[in-house]
């Protein structure tokens, strides 16, 4: 959650108790990302409360275009929010849509050492892959998995559901035909510095494999409570370190599932299809080793 959540400032687009097209009335701001704002909202047509994330008319990057196409062409899918509006004016463009509830990079904090359970971890990282696919399935890659990117559903019926949050950086990597679109050689960088794949510190064309290797450095990060470049801010320092490192370091931390997972991770090129029912397989024999039902409480149920 932003430092500010739950509170207004004077830089806010909207403040609490405004509308938008006589519909949606602001609650509160519960988030402020790199490019937008999100505010709990109550649709006064259905009475539900939802998200509305907002992005600055005047801002130069506009992502929220790209995030709304996103979100419609994975609409009916498990971990994707409801789609329930969108719009502009000449103040800001905006996005409406199910509102969830506490993201992946809160929930650790809240816990006592900064980590979740191998229980927790697993269960959370086989949802994660569950979505991951269902974008590439619909020929986009996401391009900032990370933590505060994944939500737990905010109802009673979707609390123990993961949502996969912020399309604002995807890309469509195959064609009309479904064909895999030709590598640029050179591409900026995209996504979060800490989660990274090495290949996209190297500013080479992102593909499926980079996805997961967010994925990895995610549950390493759940796991060990902490990345070993986290008090690094250079995005180059970072790099470096990742390639430097010995990520069979990591192994030592995760179940013996892990060894496989990563290989294959390792093995990937970006024509190449993960094999995302392989992983989930891994996973769950961890969990059936490991008597680890997915009734069990997570983490954060627990206190
Ligand atoms: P940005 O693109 O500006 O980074 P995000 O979409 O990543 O914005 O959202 C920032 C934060 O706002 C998320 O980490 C999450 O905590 C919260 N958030 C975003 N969308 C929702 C939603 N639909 N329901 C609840 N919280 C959300």
């Amino acid at each position: 959650m932003a430092d500010n959540a739950g509170s207004s400032s004077e830089e806010d687009l909207l403040k609490p108790s405004q509308k938008i097209k006589e519909r949606w009335e602001i609650v509160q701001k519960i988030g402020g990302g790199g490019f937008g704002e999100i505010y709990e909202s109550i649709d006064l047509n259905t009475k539900e409360i939802v998200a509305l994330k907002l992005e600055s008319a005047k801002q130069t990057k506009q992502v929220l275009k790209m995030e709304v196409a996103v979100l419609k062409k994975l609409q009916g899918k498990k971990h994707i929010c409801k789609f329930v509006g969108c719009g502009r004016n000449e103040k800001f463009n905006y996005l409406v849509m199910s509102l969830q509830g506490k993201n992946l990079a809160e929930l650790r904090r809240s816990t006592i050492k900064g980590q979740f359970s191998i229980s927790t971890t697993v269960r959370v990282a086989y949802q994660i892959i569950q979505a991951i696919e269902a974008i590439h399935s619909a020929g986009f890659l996401h391009r900032d998995i990370k933590p505060s990117n994944f939500a737990m559903g905010k109802t009673p019926e979707t609390k123990r559901i993961v949502y996969m949050l912020d399309f604002g950086l995807a890309r469509q990597f195959t064609n009309n035909k479904g064909d895999i679109r030709a590598p640029r050689t050179a591409a900026g960088f995209r996504g979060t510095v800490r989660y990274a794949s090495i290949n996209a510190h190297q500013s080479r064309e992102m593909g499926r494999q980079d996805d997961l290797w967010s994925w990895f450095y995610m549950v390493v990060e759940f796991v060990m409570g902490g990345l070993p470049w986290r008090k690094l801010k250079d995005k180059d320092q970072v790099g470096h370190m990742k390639e430097k490192y010995d990520h069979k370091t990591f192994l030592k931390y995760l179940p013996s599932e892990f060894v496989d997972i990563l290989k294959h991770i390792e093995q990937l090129k970006y024509h190449d299809k993960p094999d995302y029912d392989h992983i989930s397989e891994k996973l769950q024999s961890i969990l059936l080793r490991k008597s680890i039902s997915f009734q069990e409480s997570y983490d954060w149920e627990n206190t």
